[in-house]
């Protein structure tokens, strides 16, 4: 951990005059918590501030592009490519202030929420009114919105209901120099000028500071199912999911679990697939309770050549959806480390891309858990290492790099839903191309003269 005090005391002073109270952080033990995220670095900030209201942020800002001093907005930190590590110093704005719903609308199906709120209590207050707010990340308790936009998160219900950029009609946000600009509007159709909402989203806090969206609900699903589908080798499971698409149906959640993913869950916990099992598929389809079982029927009669097949209803569904949810904690049996990508391949190459993957980590003798959302070709992959022990983390990093050379050879991204942060900077040049690449400089620059905002990351 490196730390820095780069702020003068007059400009402390000026931070103090517009956050009274607990809104100004400079003690280093209170501090430090906000240098890091979930992407495994820790760079000590100058101060950190907690604005509770927007005129607040706009304060700051204005005074930031005066004083021409980094900030970096920060909500949970549990983006995991260390998108908010203060790593050339700065102020933190940590967003969590700004807190509480503003408002549900049953009959224009629109929520309008400050970025402090966190997802999952969007979720519920939206089911308490029969409305469904659909993106679902893994980390849906303790990620907020605000983040889930800034990183245009995605889940397992991306499949059927698509990411966060599907569900942001409008923002408001602050620029560099305090000027609030409102993007789109409270409807679920607009095409007036250029969508400047949608360049934000996903933007992972380069553009501006966002202090408010308007926010796409659906109808609330009625009832759910799920199934667990095993089978001998992966091609029949991935045959499978070809099958359930030409079945007309479009599962709400379809994980694949290869072989390597079963063995290492097998050793940590009892499960219950029998001996032989070289493939495992999770699939939930929900809506109304008959259309539900009519999907469950067409992909019952679309599996190919299982070995056991488990379905679970509404409630007894967790049961299934834990071994998924198991991944993480036993992945760690194969090494204390592990070098984690998200990447995206066109669907038909799945096959290819994890046994290319396989070979990737055969070529650098490291362990690798291949799995996720085989609807969308989104692939979670681990290389597991030991950075203890000397050259392991630098294999990883080699096999990271040979990763993305596969993933782009095969007409993928780097990252579905991740995003670049500090940590995948490096590998940006290999997939836009030197002019579009020009051109989100350019754009940076328009928003952002002076380069204060989240400098360095994407
Ligand atoms: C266990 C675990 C599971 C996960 N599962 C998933 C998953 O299934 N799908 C997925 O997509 N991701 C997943 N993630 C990654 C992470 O949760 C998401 O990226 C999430 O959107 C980050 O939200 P946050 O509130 O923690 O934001 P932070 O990590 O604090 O910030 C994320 C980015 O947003 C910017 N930012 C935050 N607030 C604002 C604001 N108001 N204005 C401007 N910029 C802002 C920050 O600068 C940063 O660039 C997972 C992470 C963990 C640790």
């Amino acid at each position: 951990m490196s730390s820095t005090t780069g702020l003068k005391k007059s400009q402390l002073k000026s931070l103090g005059r517009i956050l009274p109270s607990d809104g100004l952080v400079v003690a280093p033990h209170e501090k430090l918590i906000y240098g890091a995220d979930a992407g495994g670095r820790c760079v000590m900030p100058w101060a950190v501030v907690r604005p509770g209201s927007v005129d607040q942020v706009r304060e700051i800002m204005r005074w930031a592009g005066k004083e021409k001093v980094p900030v970096i907005p920060r909500a949970r930190g549990t983006n995991v490519v260390q998108a908010c590590v203060p790593h050339r110093g700065g102020i933190v704005l940590s967003c969590l202030k700004l807190n509480r719903i503003l408002s549900l609308d049953s009959r224009d199906f629109t929520a309008h929420v400050p970025p402090g709120v966190i997802t999952h209590e969007l979720q519920q207050a939206a089911l308490a009114r029969n409305l469904f707010y659909p993106p679902d990340p893994a980390s849906v308790r303790v990620c907020t919105i605000g983040g889930n936009i800034n990183t245009n998160a995605g889940g397992m219900r991306a499949l059927k209901y698509g990411v966060t950029r599907d569900y942001v009609l409008g923002l408001e946000a602050v620029l560099p120099g305090g000027e609030l600009i409102r993007t789109g509007a409270r409807v679920h159709k607009n095409v007036v000028g250029l969508d400047l909402t949608s360049l934000m989203v996903g933007s992972e806090g380069t553009l501006g500071i966002i202090v408010s969206a308007w926010l796409k609900l659906l109808p609330r699903p009625q009832c759910s199912a799920t199934l667990l589908a095993c089978f001998s080798q992966e091609a029949h499971a991935l045959n499978t999911v070809d099958s359930i698409f030409a079945a007309g149906v479009l599962p709400s959640a379809m994980e694949f679990l290869p072989r390597e993913v079963l063995q290492c869950l097998s050793g940590y916990a009892s499960m219950p697939w029998p001996a032989g099992t070289g493939a495992a598929l999770i699939i939930q389809s929900d809506g109304t309770g008959p259309g539900v079982e009519e999907e469950m029927s067409r992909i019952r009669l679309a599996l190919e050549k299982t070995l056991h097949v488990d379905l679970a209803r509404q409630e007894d569904e967790e049961r299934i959806w834990e071994f998924r949810r198991l991944i993480n904690p036993a992945s760690f049996r194969l090494g204390p480390d592990k070098a984690s990508d998200d990447v995206t391949v066109p669907r038909g190459r799945i096959l290819e891309a994890v046994e290319g993957i396989r070979a990737v980590a055969r070529e650098h003798s490291l362990p690798v858990l291949v799995f996720g959302h085989v609807g969308d070709g989104n692939l979670h992959t681990n290389f597991m290492y030991d950075s203890g022990i000397q050259g392991m983390r630098q294999k990883a990093g080699l096999a990271r790099r040979d990763l993305i050379s596969l993933v782009l050879g095969l007409g993928g991204s780097m990252s579905g839903e991740h995003g670049v942060g500090l940590s995948k900077r490096h590998f940006l040049s290999r997939q836009p191309g030197p002019a579009a690449l020009r051109l989100m400089r350019e754009i940076k620059k328009v928003f952002d003269p002076d380069n204060i905002l989240n400098p360095e990351k994407l």
